[in-house]
């Protein structure tokens, strides 16, 4: 049962032929056999979570059922939710319960849907490996060696080792996409301002936004009818009316535009990725879609112009844990330094006194015309890119990341190895387009390769139009690793 897809599963509770308390047992069994070795979660609390699963049993004893009801879903630990210890994966955070509940866990939470716990990521989803957490790096399911990407690791972990049914992500740079690509599952970070971000705890404010990562696209759809929608505590949060994202699912997809970057095709790629991103256009045109190039000039730059923009919005963001005041265009941090010896004192991890050494520093007088400014109006130029394209193609494909799972411990001392682990998500991000990643194969060692696609502002539906029909001729995202 632990492979089924979210329908099957919502179909045997309608039926009664299980119940959510029965059910959710047996993904906290398999969290309890498999999640000492992985990793894969910070907390697990099962008296909250089968309180939950008894009260989804009532709502479907008295009919008042929807699509998640009784559904275990697992949430990133970067979402408060009330009661539960929330860390973001930091020391900082390690004995803070949130007396609120994010927007995203009100949605789950109304929807009758079963909080499996809070899964591990990088500290304050700043990592592409999940070895930055207080608590520990997560393990990749298909093969123990390798990471599982991060941020949002954990939650990739958990879905590809079937301990939960799906699970919640957020993605600022890739943190949804690269890890369901290292860990051969599914994800969408959906157009920016879609999803809620009150009560996600902040990295980058304009950057940031949640998603869910699950076995398939015909789950993502019905996860992301749930986690989207306006909400006014939140600025950036859209007022759009409400859509059904599984709309479009069975359309067939003669006629299909695909637009392929020369620059994602150029150098950077492993061979292996490539190998497996071919195959995968080579099913789409068999399914009627044909490829064109086109080009993004201004793609190569979007990791400096990432690294620069996420770290001045998270420094502003990091110094409130610090008591700090911080204002813009101000020279808050003349001494470097005292910055330094204060974040260290406090218990921030190495990757994010990183972020706000070059945070201040892109900030700070003198500078800020040269770094700041100038990595804005390269971040427009990114976009432009994009919507140039989008004349000539309905969506863009190419690899999520340049390599499969890389190995623990090989990229944690070489920053820009590891930042460039997101060199084809961060441009999406940078332009607010909704991305996604599918499994699609197996490159090195057996680790699982992703295709990363991306498509116009709010053509979520048409992306999962495009990215089911290609799980219906395939059964990569049936692939469980065999643990
Ligand atoms: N890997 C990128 C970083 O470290 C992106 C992380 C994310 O999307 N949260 O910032």
């Amino acid at each position: 049962m632990f492979n089924e897809s979210l329908k099957q599963l919502s179909k045997r509770l309608a039926k009664k032929e299980i119940s959510s308390v029965e059910l959710t047992t047996e993904f906290l069994e398999r969290i309890k056999k498999f999640n000492p070795e992985f990793n894969a979660f910070i907390t697990i609390d099962e008296e909250k979570t089968l309180t939950q699963a008894k009260q989804a049993d009532q709502k479907i004893a008295s009919g008042d059922t929807g699509p998640l009801t009784g559904i275990p879903v697992a949430q990133k630990d970067i979402f408060c939710a009330k009661g539960w210890l929330t860390t973001c994966g930091s020391k900082m955070l390690s004995n803070f319960v949130s007396p609120y509940d994010a927007g995203v866990i009100e949605r789950f939470d109304q929807a009758g849907a079963v909080n499996m716990g809070k899964t591990n990521m990088d500290e304050f989803a700043m990592g592409s490996s999940n070895e930055t957490s207080f608590y520990g790096p997560v393990r990749n399911p298909w093969d123990v060696a390798a990471v599982p990407g991060g941020s949002s690791g954990g939650s990739a972990c958990a879905v590809a080792a079937r301990m939960v049914p799906a699970a919640t992500g957020t993605d600022t740079g890739g943190s949804i996409r690269q890890p369901a690509a290292l860990c051969g599952i599914s994800g969408i970070k959906p157009t920016y301002g879609t999803v809620s971000r009150y009560g996600m705890i902040a990295f980058a404010s304009s950057l940031d936004q949640g998603g869910p990562m699950a076995k398939s696209v015909e789950d993502l759809a019905i996860l992301l009818n749930v986690m989207t929608g306006f909400d006014q505590r939140d600025s950036t949060s859209l007022q759009r009316e409400k859509e059904d994202y599984a709309r479009d699912l069975e359309k067939p997809l003669s006629g299909l535009r695909i637009g392929l970057p020369k620059e994602y095709f150029a150098k950077g790629m492993s061979s292996d990725v490539e190998k497996a991103v071919e195959q995968a256009l080579d099913q789409y045109r068999k399914l009627g879609a044909e490829t064109v190039e086109v080009t993004l000039p201004n793609s190569p730059l979007s990791i400096p112009v990432y690294y620069v923009l996420a770290p001045a919005e998270a420094s502003s963001n990091l110094s409130r844990f610090d008591g700090v005041r911080y204002g813009y265009r101000t020279q808050i941090y003349q001494d470097l330094g005292d910055m330094y010896r204060k974040t260290r004192a406090e218990g921030f991890g190495v990757e994010v006194k990183r972020r706000i050494l070059i945070g201040t520093y892109v900030l700070s007088h003198g500078y800020y015309d040269a770094y700041y400014i100038k990595a804005q109006k390269l971040r427009r130029l990114i976009a432009q890119d994009f919507k140039h394209a989008f004349s000539q193609c309905d969506v863009i494909m190419g690899p999520t990341a340049p390599t499969v799972a890389f190995d623990l411990g090989e990229k944690s001392s070489d920053p820009i190895q590891m930042y460039l682990s997101d060199i084809y998500t961060s441009a999406a991000s940078l332009a607010g387009l909704p991305g996604m990643s599918i499994p699609i194969g197996f490159g090195d060692k057996n680790r699982p390769v992703g295709l990363h696609i991306i498509g116009n502002y709010f053509a979520e539906a048409r992306m999962l139009n495009i990215a089911h029909q290609y799980q219906m001729a395939t059964d990569w995202h049936q692939r469980m690793p065999g643990i």
